[in-house]
């Protein structure tokens, strides 16, 4: 069955090894969680919203444990760790305040007296999560799912172990049912069986592109519904127009926050020629300074990756695109995961850099003779999960995010997520929403009454 191992990234020291579960203990989960399904399916909204306010609150209490767990086994500074768990406690208030609103019946005029649509919950959903919000990503699936009556059944990614068994302590010390949610320690290659049991009802994957392929195909055998939240290769784009302070600042935000391994990050900064220099040097000042080292030193700006591979990847794709006749103006060592953070220029369609998704803290420079080129280069890709624009013409960015083929636009500010908008991708970033009632809906059954 095998062992998952939890290595401290930045020293390589291995912290815990986990091992697998049994097929009788993924039995006995399969079978506690859909009980804890049928229990909470029946308990007044208002108790489950009770317990989420706990969780947050234990949360909010224990931010700093919670924060350590995340940093030690994956890395990001202990600084981004506490605004991730609180983030969590936030958006579990935000949805425990207004799921009574999401699931309530919505009426429709038909030919019946009465006709309408109730949103009833499935059973279990199995969530299989990344390491990189190791925390946010299992709780913006797993809030409005427990508040809706489903119960989850986390795959975490191998190396979060501790992450995924903290968090199913925390919902059961918030008073939810044995079962409710639960962490599954299961290798990738074994969880065929699990997507093919009748009590497991829908399937969401957080990762690669390639990950959410796999998945998809093994829930499309099984007629499970599936939201896949895949990669991204987001643009960046700079108008001649735009407030360049506040754009390189946000640039390099959204682009190095932890340590570049984020879905939604800036990986591609399309920049309209005439300001092209003025926003590279306003850029590479920011850079210069930025400290990388250790993720527990509060002056420590950026943390080692997650994994030795992930920055010898990040490193294949740095020379390949600098081969390919790419300017290096910043960084680009590294020793096991400690990435320095990277800036090249002259990047172009065919480059590395450009057509696949980069990982880590690597910032790259596109210049666009004009708008119309720049957004050609933002849709010039299989991706599209969000995008920034910057102008100090907000009508004319609206025009333009009509044309840009992503999940998101984000108009003067950093692209991120929020409990109360939707959050998704198109193209190979994958398919349905998480969060907002567009993601409580995903795995309830919208079932219409017609009443003569
Ligand atoms: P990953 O390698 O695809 O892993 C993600 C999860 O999928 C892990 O739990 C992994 O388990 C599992 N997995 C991988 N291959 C699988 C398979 N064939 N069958 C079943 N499960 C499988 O991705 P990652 O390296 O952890 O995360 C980085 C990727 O996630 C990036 O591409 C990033 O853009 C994407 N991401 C997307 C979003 C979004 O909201 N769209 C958010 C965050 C990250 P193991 O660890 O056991 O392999």
């Amino acid at each position: 069955m095998g062992t998952f191992k939890s290595v401290y990234p930045y020293t390589q020291e291995t912290i815990a090894e986990y091992a697998a579960h049994t097929n009788e203990e993924i039995e006995r989960k399969l079978a506690a969680g859909h009980a804890a399904h049928r229990h909470l399916a029946q308990l007044p909204l208002q108790q489950r919203a009770d317990g989420m306010l706990r969780a947050a609150a234990l949360l909010r209490q224990n931010a700093t444990e919670h924060a350590t767990i995340i940093t030690r086994e994956m890395g990001k500074t202990l600084k981004e760790a506490k605004a991730e768990v609180l983030k969590c406690a936030a958006s579990a208030e935000y949805y425990a305040r207004n799921i009574a609103g999401m699931l309530q019946p919505k009426p429709l005029q038909s030919d019946a007296v009465k006709s309408y649509v109730s949103y009833e919950p499935k059973g279990i959903i199995l969530a299989i999560m990344p390491w990189n919000y190791p925390y946010w990503q299992v709780f913006r699936f797993a809030i409005p799912n427990l508040l809706a009556g489903n119960a989850g059944l986390l795959k975490h990614a191998s190396n979060v172990s501790g992450c995924a068994l903290a968090i199913e302590k925390l919902f059961l010390e918030a008073g939810f049912p044995e079962g409710a949610f639960q962490a599954v320690l299961v290798s990738s290659q074994n969880i065929e069986p699990i997507i093919a049991d009748m009590r497991v009802q829908g399937v969401t994957l957080t990762g690669s592109t390639p990950a959410g392929m796999s998945v998809a195909q093994l829930a499309g055998k099984y007629i499970k519904k599936t939201v896949l939240e895949l990669g991204g290769s987001d643009p960046f784009i700079v108008l001649k127009d735009a407030d360049l302070d506040q754009a390189a600042a946000i640039a390099v935000k959204g682009r190095m926050q932890n340590a570049g391994q984020s879905c939604i990050a800036a990986k591609r900064w399309i920049v309209e020629s005439p300001v092209a220099a003025e926003f590279t040097s306003k850029v590479t000042a920011i850079l210069q300074h930025m400290q990388q080292g250790d993720p527990f030193n509060n002056d420590t700006g950026m943390g080692p990756m997650a994994r030795p591979d992930l920055a010898e990847e990040l490193d294949r794709q740095l020379r390949q695109t600098q081969q390919q006749g790419a300017t290096l103006l910043l960084g680009g060592q590294h020793e096991g995961c400690n990435f320095a953070p990277t800036l090249v220029s002259g990047v172009q369609p065919g480059m590395t850099a450009f057509e696949e998704e980069t990982f880590g803290p690597l910032a790259t420079i596109i210049t666009a003779q004009d708008e119309q080129q720049a957004i050609q280069l933002a849709n010039q890709t299989p991706f599209g999960l969000g995008a920034a624009l910057w102008t100090r013409d907000t009508e004319k960015a609206a025009r333009l995010a009509t044309r840009i083929e992503s999940g998101n636009v984000f108009i003067n500010d950093l692209v991120h997520s929020d409990a109360r908008l939707p959050f998704g991708g198109v193209k190979q970033s994958g398919y349905g929403r998480e969060l907002s009632t567009e993601g409580a809906h995903e795995f309830l059954n919208i079932k219409t009454v017609y009443i003569k």
